[in-house]
């Protein structure tokens, strides 16, 4: 079982260090997970980690994270137009989408490896994220691609809560909290993101459905792409990827 350290490079950006705990696998895995919000990336990602390796790199993470900045410090003009266009739920900018993750390129050169989440969403980022490849020496070994029936992503997202102080992930139905409203592990106010509410989603899907069919053909054509339904429930889906980066490489079977 991986565990890997804080993120706080990725989360901050460059000048700030990770605190790497865990043991480097045996192989650094270098992955692209696309698939639509809602569809379950976050949590095959953290399965992902346990069980191969490999940092967890969400764009939206970075966001969140500027979001809850308590600093005091007011974020760059580029960051709060970024955080506004993420509370309606539209597509922050190619521009600083790319320029946040050149900036934490060498996040993508990590001895743990990689496992992007939320980036690329655009035939112009995947391009991007190509040249910062490149620049940094590494090679994508896959883009996985989830899918499922837009009415189950819809329930999904619009029944997730998280808490308010350690983050914990919960959902009114499948996954609900012991006591209504708190969060088991330390008792934080559960909460609705602002981009889980009815018309921020209608828009994220909107946006998604406009750009990711450039993005599944560019990786396709490279033969990167590996496509799971991700309909089941996530201890399904996990064996279904697992399979899948097995097959990439047979020396990850352990
Ligand atoms: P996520 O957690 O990946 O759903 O991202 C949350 C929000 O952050 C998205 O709805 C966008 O507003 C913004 N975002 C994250 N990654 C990207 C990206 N690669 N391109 C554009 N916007 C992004």
């Amino acid at each position: 079982m991986y565990s890997i350290g804080n993120r706080v490079e990725w989360l901050q950006g460059p000048g700030a260090n990770c605190a790497k705990t865990g043991p480097v696998a045996p192989r650094p895995w270098h992955l692209v997970l696309l698939g639509p919000p809602g569809v379950g990336k976050g949590t095959q990602a953290e399965k992902i980690i346990g069980e191969f390796g490999a940092c967890h790199l969400s764009t939206g993470d970075v966001f969140r994270y500027a979001a809850r900045d308590t600093s005091g410090q007011a974020p760059s003009p580029a960051m709060a137009t970024a955080l506004a266009a993420m509370k309606r739920g539209e597509l922050v900018s190619d521009n600083t989408v790319v320029e946040l993750v050149r900036e934490r390129a060498g996040c993508l050169a990590c001895q743990y490896g990689f496992l992007l989440d939320g980036f690329p969403r655009t035939l112009e980022q995947a391009h991007a994220l190509n040249g910062i490849l490149a620049s940094v020496e590494r090679k994508l070994d896959a883009a996985i691609n989830y899918f499922a029936p837009e009415p189950l992503i819809i329930e999904r997202l619009s029944g997730r809560r998280v808490c308010k102080q350690c983050r914990t992930g919960y959902h009114v139905a499948n996954k609900p909290p012991r006591v209504a409203g708190r969060c088991d592990a330390c008792g934080g106010e559960l909460f609705q993101r602002d981009d889980d509410k009815p018309e921020a989603i209608r828009t994220r899907l909107q946006a998604y459905a406009a750009t990711c069919n450039p993005v599944l053909e560019y990786y396709r054509r490279q033969g990167l792409l590996r496509e799971i339904e991700a309909s089941g429930d996530p201890e399904a889906v996990f064996a279904h990827t697992r399979a899948v980066i097995e097959k990439l490489d047979p020396v990850a079977r352990r």
